[in-house]
């Protein structure tokens, strides 16, 4: 096993509900801890930046309205296979075939409203996490 960093979003449905705080606990019982985090509101270009690998998708134009909607919160998280084992307790894009006892089967309201971000391979990880934080950020 190895310590890895991953990138983390908790998304505007989950801000606007206030579940800011149980979503860190989901991820902290996980075994990942919050080495950056900040709470930020994206503008349009920053969230077709960051999703630009999605330009050509037909929910593009829609997920950057809804990224764009509300407060954001950014996050750094470290441990044990980080990338991996975040994905698993964020659960399945579509909260309705996501495992029960994650993120998104608990809290998503649907597959755009789905409480968070989590990146999906090393590569991806690092790309993200250099484009929202600065070095000196991240504590761990
Ligand atoms: P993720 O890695 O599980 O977040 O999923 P993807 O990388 O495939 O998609 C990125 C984000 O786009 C998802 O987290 C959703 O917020 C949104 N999304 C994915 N699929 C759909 C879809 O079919 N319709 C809509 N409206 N949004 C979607």
């Amino acid at each position: 096993m190895a310590l890895e960093r991953t990138f983390s979003i908790i998304k505007p449905d989950a801000t606007a509900r206030n579940l800011t705080g149980k979503v860190i606990a989901k991820l902290e019982d996980a075994g990942l801890r919050v080495v950056a985090q900040k709470r930020v509101k994206w503008s349009k270009a920053d969230a077709e930046k960051f999703y630009a690998v999605h330009s050509a998708r037909p929910f593009y134009n829609d997920l950057v309205a809804f990224m764009t909607s509300g407060p954001i919160v950014l996050q750094v998280l470290e441990g044990e296979n980080a990338i991996a084992k975040n994905r698993e307790v964020m659960g399945a894009t579509d909260p309705a075939k996501a495992d029960s006892g994650t993120i998104r089967k608990e809290f998503a309201e649907n597959i755009e409203r789905n409480s968070v971000h989590g990146s999906d391979s090393a590569e991806n990880a690092a790309a993200e996490i250099a484009l929202c934080f600065r070095l000196e950020e991240i504590v761990g």
